[in-house]
């Protein structure tokens, strides 16, 4: 059996893409990117008797990471892993601005314990084991300064974040100097994953899946 993937679509306008991945057999499972809190996701879990032991955030903005508090609730043992570049992105979402436009706007709020919650680093070509599935960190910089990429090389899989989308590249702007990122550090990223992720299928933060041919040949020449 192949590593199972489910795609949920979060956040409200943002349309963020949470993947929930896991070996069948084992049913160890792991949360990508949880943009929200979401029973759908918690009754996917439980009712596959999934275990979950990792939350994985290829960055910190905040569409990508809302969800925590719910999977950590039900799940304490299940381990939030970011690259360490991420922690000033993490944390400026708790600015007094970033709360009152959630607020106002989206009618969601911050934790308080958003900041203390306990994360793990994770570093270049670590692996992060689901079942029989091993997940490498690829450090992609560049849509912000600890952006990565999780790669199942013997399935052909990659969860690129905001990296790179299947018909498009990443940017790198966003209206704070914390958590904006750079377009040098993203053009050379992308060459990297022109090498690494040739012929994989990508799972990005927004928008389809799909191969990775296309965006990686017309968008980079
Ligand atoms: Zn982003």
């Amino acid at each position: 059996m192949p590593l199972i993937i489910k795609q949920f679509q979060f956040f409200k306008s943002f349309k963020e893409n949470c993947y929930l991945a896991y070996d069948s057999e084992d049913k160890s499972c792991t949360v990508v990117d949880p943009g929200e809190e979401s029973e759908k996701l918690l009754n996917e879990i439980t009712d596959n008797k999934l275990k979950l032991t990792h939350i994985l955030i290829t960055h910190a903005h905040l569409d990508h990471v809302f969800g925590y508090y719910n999977l950590k609730q039900a799940f304490p043992e299940a381990k939030i892993m970011l690259h360490e570049n991420e922690i000033p992105v993490w944390n400026a979402n708790t600015k007094c601005s970033t709360k009152m436009i959630l607020k106002l706007i989206f009618g969601v709020k911050i934790r308080n314990d958003y900041l203390n919650i306990q994360k793990y680093l994770i570093k270049d070509k670590q692996v992060i084991s689901v079942g029989k599935y091993n997940l490498e960190v690829l450090f992609t910089p560049g849509h912000t300064h600890g952006s990565v990429c999780f790669l199942e090389r013997s399935e052909k899989i990659a969860f690129t974040g905001d990296t790179i989308f299947t018909d498009m590249l990443g940017n790198t702007k966003y209206p704070n100097a914390k958590t904006q990122g750079n377009q040098e550090q993203l053009n050379q990223s992308v060459q990297l994953l022109k090498k690494e992720i040739a012929g994989y299928i990508i799972y990005p933060g927004h928008r389809n899946y799909g191969d990775s041919t296309h965006v990686l040949q017309s968008k980079t020449e």
